[in-house]
């Protein structure tokens, strides 16, 4: 499925084959799950997409051949591929272990073409091994969802009481991490959104209501998946001194003016951008020892857009992914 313009569906269409060049692998895809990302790549919201393009960054598949010098899979071997597609290693930050502001990086279903399609092509260095407990579908949204929620959950710090506003595909696995971890988790939902909050209840959440309400008790952290900037001043609103508000989003609407008071008592507001490998390789290692249950509602590749409307409508519970062969 590709996108050739922003703000139009995706199009069935035949592509040559791709060849895996130096250091690559060719991936067939099995299932590829889908991102709240994308939507915003589709939309036009992210600049300097590749286009046209083939969505798609949370990708699991079987190694099907290998480029010159690949020699870090075999082919058979499944794999994933996540949303960091390729570093220079070489700017300050690749250097500094911080390759996920590396000032080249290039990602995948993005800059490179991703897994909507039935195969890929990947930088060897960068795909992740996947462990054998879940499924393909299950596998999928651990590549960005939970990677990506992972890494917000480190950055919110280690406070017992842990707010989640938006309980989409992240929100549903951080919920079980934060859980396992012995932490509280409070999520917050779209105002009347009963399904979601009775799903955050199930996972184990010991409270859940709108992201309009005031928690039950005050909050060490928060974090924010819901692309929504006004979600900003009501987090603060939330924790207690010192929290940590971490806003897990690539793109987010305008964070409204507020006053200092909410920010004042040493509350830090933050994002998350991107993942490193070694976020890839804890993260994964975590999730085969959990372990993890990943919900899913699967759609055939040929129903892309209609995945995608789902989940701009916030009518997907757990994760959206796509089978792109059995
Ligand atoms: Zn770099
Ligand atoms: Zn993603």
């Amino acid at each position: 499925m590709v996108l050739s313009a922003p703000r139009r569906p995706l199009e069935l269409r035949d592509l040559p084959s791709p060849t895996p060049g130096p250091g690559e692998i060719l991936i067939a895809v099995k299932v590829c799950g889908v991102c709240r990302t994308d939507l915003h790549v589709a939309d036009g919201e992210l600049a300097d997409a590749k286009l046209p393009l083939i969505l798609g960054h949370e990708i699991v598949g079987r190694v099907a051949a290998r480029g010159p010098g690949a020699n870090r899979f075999t082919v058979n071997d499944r794999v994933g591929v996540p949303w960091l597609g390729w570093t220079c290693g070489e700017c300050g930050y690749c250097r500094a272990g911080r390759e996920n502001l590396c000032e080249r990086a290039r990602f995948t279903g993005y800059q490179r073409d991703g897994g909507y399609g039935e195969i890929t092509v990947a930088d060897e260095r960068f795909v992740l091994p996947l462990p054998a407990g879940y499924a393909d579908a299950a596998a999928a949204p651990l590549l960005c969802a939970g990677l990506i929620g992972y890494r917000c959950l480190v950055a919110a710090g280690d406070g017992n009481r842990l707010g989640i506003y938006g309980f989409g595909a992240a929100a549903h696995i951080v919920a079980q991490v934060a859980r396992w971890q012995g932490r509280q988790v409070f999520a917050f939902t779209r105002p009347g959104d009963e399904a979601a909050q009775s799903f955050a209840r199930e996972l184990g959440a010991v409270w859940a209501g709108a992201s309009t309400e005031a928690p039950p008790e005050p909050l060490d952290a928060a974090i924010i998946f819901a692309p929504v900037g006004s979600l900003v001043p009501a987090a603060l609103r939330a924790v207690a001194k010192g929290g940590t508000v971490v806003c897990g989003g690539i793109h987010m609407s305008d964070i409204p003016s507020f006053r200092y008071e909410l920010l004042w008592g040493e509350r830090t507001v933050r994002s998350i951008a991107n993942l490193t490998r070694r976020d890839g390789e804890e993260f994964l290692s975590l999730a085969a020892r959990i372990p993890l249950r990943c919900e899913v509602e699967s759609f055939p590749l040929a129903r892309a857009n209609e995945a995608l409307e789902r989940l701009r409508s916030g009518r997907i519970r757990g994760a959206a992914v796509l089978r792109v062969a059995d």
